[in-house]
């Protein structure tokens, strides 16, 4: 388990080149013709041929023997507690395991499994700055947390959001797992987030676990939370008409998890495709949770959704990347130059049918993994996870 420092010490220039597909990340345009990509100082710089930029003065190559490089895949919703450990399955090590399975980035739903989690106004402020600070600070593996997101109780005012936005929380965790289940309160409260810049989310469906409860149609739409939370359900969705009032009735992000009903997170996809909407759609695991940690969970959503779903595979890559990287105003999610040098480098998995990656993922089969590459820093090579992919890219000069 390495707990690295975020940052490279001194200027470096990564070149990966010989790249066989690039996949963007962009709805708009999800492949891109290109073959290599450099970044300087961990940053984006030239997307293109090889013999057209400049590879000069390298610091890293990388070798991609004609795999597949996609922007790291980001993880929606994630509940964090502290560092890489997880109370709720008791589990060492989980956002390592994470990055074995592609996920650079991760978003906070709220640390609502700390132990003797504080409910007060003035512990639930502390704790929320706390953990943003904490998961910046310490990244596991390079993994970029964003957390600090507070659970709202009804007794809070709007000085409290105008505080947390100036000591830099920038997230709430999902309403609904707080005080706070009714609609207009949750409304209020989700406005002054807003008004300070924090993003909000909320819990939809059934009660997770005990404790948590029902959260239906007409609070998630009189809440108006930026993102609606596991519309597919965590793991308890709401009725398939409910879930197209919501699609229909706003037009804020619709998050669909591993952690949720599978058959509800296909009937959100063709919703939100039949209405021009894929834009949208964002993808999480709601893990650490009951069902456990799922360091293949994003991928297996991908997957999920191209195969069953019928989404070209490199559409689905969109809605794990660029869909949630502009949702939540992120620097990753996108292979553009200016943005992060956060990419996941895949091929086929040894013996899938497919006859390339995006067909063995359209056949519902997982990507093998051969290298996470995090603000232009090589994180891991062949992931300990996936299935083997079959060609593997490799370091070849420093
Ligand atoms: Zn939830």
């Amino acid at each position: 388990m390495a707990h690295d420092a975020p940052q490279a010490t001194g200027p470096s220039k990564l070149v990966v080149r010989n790249i066989g597909l690039l996949l963007s990340g962009a709805l708009e345009k999800p492949i891109l013709d290109a073959d290599t990509i450099v970044a300087e100082n961990g940053k984006i710089t030239a997307i293109g041929r090889l013999k057209d930029v400049d590879t000069e003065g390298a610091t890293t190559i990388v070798e991609a023997n004609g795999t597949t490089v996609a922007p790291g895949l980001i993880d929606s919703h994630v509940h964090p507690v502290a560092g890489d450990w997880t109370p709720r399955q008791n589990q060492i090590g989980w956002i390592d395991s994470y990055l074995h399975g592609g996920v650079t980035t991760m978003i906070s739903a709220g640390e609502v499994h700390m132990p003797g989690r504080p409910r007060d106004v003035v512990g639930l402020k502390a704790m929320a700055i706390f953990a943003q600070r904490a998961f910046w600070t310490l990244r596991p593996g390079g993994v970029k947390i964003h957390a600090g997101a507070p659970v709202i109780e009804n007794e809070m005012v709007e000085e409290d959001f105008k505080e947390l936005a100036a000591a830099g929380v920038k997230l709430l965790g999902e309403v609904g797992l707080g005080g706070v289940k009714d609609g207009p309160t949750a409304r209020k409260m989700v406005g002054w987030a807003r008004k300070y810049g924090i993003q909000s989310t909320i819990h939809t469906g059934g009660p997770s676990i005990p404790g948590s409860g029902l959260i239906d149609k007409d609070v998630v739409l009189e809440a108006d939370t930026d993102v609606v939370g596991h519309i597919n359900g965590g793991h308890t969705a709401l009725p398939d008409d409910q879930i197209r009032c919501i699609c229909e009735g706003c037009k804020r992000g619709l998050e669909l998890v591993h952690n949720g009903n599978e058959r509800s997170a296909l009937f959100t996809l063709r919703t939100a495709r039949e209405m021009g909407d894929l834009a949208r759609v964002i993808l999480g695991t709601d893990a650490p949770a009951g069902s456990g940690v799922q360091p293949l969970g994003i991928l297996r959503m991908v997957s999920l959704l191209s195969s069953l779903g019928e989404l070209p595979a490199e559409i689905a890559f969109c809605l794990a990347t660029g869909n949630t990287a502009r949702m939540r105003a992120l620097d990753c999610g996108l292979i553009e130059v200016g943005r992060s040098a956060d990419f996941v480098i895949m091929d086929m998995a040894q013996h899938s049918p497919g006859k390339n990656l995006l067909h063995s993922v359209q056949l519902g089969d997982l990507p093998g993994i051969g290298m996470t590459i995090i603000d232009g820093i090589v994180r891991t090579q062949r992931s300990r996870n996936t299935p083997p992919a079959t060609r593997l890219p490799e370091i070849v000069g420093h």
